[in-house]
């Protein structure tokens, strides 16, 4: 397995789902290993400034022996965007695949998304002197943005477009445990299901950020 997406066919830069279910992140949290391999990959990628983190590694029960567990966090491309929702700008758009995205060209860098995601995705560069916030940037899928397809404005403003080349995101596939898995929603629940199965659980349990971002499908 390679990370997933093989289900996904190739069409013009983007990717069709053809059981039309949507793009999905999920970290298994039974097999990351809080290597820091993800979000390494992601700024190596998209060449990000310090201090702008599109992936980060959140661990719970610090310290505490048998408790400890680590979850890759990113943009979850939410099926129903608060932040779309509160942008003043209306800089964000959904591609017909899932993925969320945003013009980093008209946005005002007022913060409201920052305010509205509840994973704390949009991240902002480094307040200049006037306390300016800048554009927001946040993981795109490693999907580019509005700019043209694999151009040098494309590039800076929103780094690699992987999923115009039929590439699984940097980040999953740098993922060595197979934790991080990206693709249509149909792919990932089998899987989380089939992982919970094989751990002997009756049913899987539906992770916090799954049903948080994208409802219980
Ligand atoms: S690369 Fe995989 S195992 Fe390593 S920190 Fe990221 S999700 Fe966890
Ligand atoms: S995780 Fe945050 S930034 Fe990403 S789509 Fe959801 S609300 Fe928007």
């Amino acid at each position: 397995m390679s990370n997933l997406m093989p289900n996904a066919t190739k069409n013009n830069g983007g990717f069709d789902i053809p059981d039309h279910s949507r793009i999905k992140f999920y970290c298994d949290d039974n097999r990351c290993i809080d290597c820091h391999g993800c979000d390494v990959a992601c700024k190596e990628a998209h060449h990000l400034p310090v201090g702008v983190n599109r992936r980060r590694i959140v661990t719970l029960n610090e310290g505490i022996a048998g408790k400890e567990k680590s979850l890759s966090i990113a943009c979850m491309h939410c099926s129903d965007a608060p932040c779309a929702k509160v942008c003043p700008v209306d800089c964000f758009y959904i591609r017909s695949d899932g993925i969320v995205l945003h013009n980093k060209e008209t946005c005002i860098g007022c913060g409201y998304c920052l305010y509205a995601c509840p994973f704390g995705a949009p991240q902002f560069p480094t307040d200049d002197v006037f306390g300016s916030r800048g554009s927001m940037d946040k993981c795109t899928f490693c999907a580019g943005g509005p700019a043209p397809t694999h151009s040098q404005k494309e590039f800076e403003l929103y780094g690699q477009n992987r999923i115009a080349e039929g590439k699984v995101p940097a980040c999953a596939a740098m993922c060595s445990t197979k934790a991080l898995l990206a693709g249509s929603s149909k792919e990932v629940s089998l899987i989380i299901r089939t992982r919970a199965f094989n751990r002997g659980s009756q049913t899987a349990e539906i992770p916090y950020t799954w049903s948080k971002a994208y409802g219980d499908s």
